[in-house]
């Protein structure tokens, strides 16, 4: 029996994946974890959807807006935002295609994952 032993108690949040400690989680109606900074990024893609205002950059891989340097045909830098499971991802392009891989369940049948060859 190892007396040194030390617990951390993480709670997992449900987004993202990661174990939080458990002062940081939100408790959502139906038993689901919230990580802060989840709900951080979730409450960016509200501001961008309701009044445009521009997310810093991809929640994924950190990428800023401005090191980005894909460009649609618009010449505007292109944000994707993915909800799941009532909560908005802010993802840049490869984080928004490795994740439409990853959710192929979702997605295959649509028009948009049929477009992103998803088998
Ligand atoms: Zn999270
Ligand atoms: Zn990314």
């Amino acid at each position: 029996m190892n007396l040194n032993c030390h617990v951390v108690i993480t709670e997992k949040c449900h987004y993202c994946s990661k174990g939080r400690n458990p002062h940081e989680v939100i408790h959502l109606p139906g038993g689901k974890l919230l990580c802060n900074r989840c709900y951080e990024w979730h409450r960016r893609a509200m501001n961008l959807l309701a009044k445009g205002e521009v997310p810093p950059g991809c929640q994924e891989c950190g990428l800023k807006i401005e090191a980005m340097q894909e460009v649609n045909a618009r010449g505007d830098k292109p944000l994707y935002l993915h909800p799941k499971d009532g909560v908005y991802q802010v993802l840049c392009g490869k984080c928004s295609d490795a994740y439409v891989q990853k959710r192929a369940d979702l997605y295959r049948s649509t028009q948009y994952g049929r477009s992103q060859k998803l088998i």
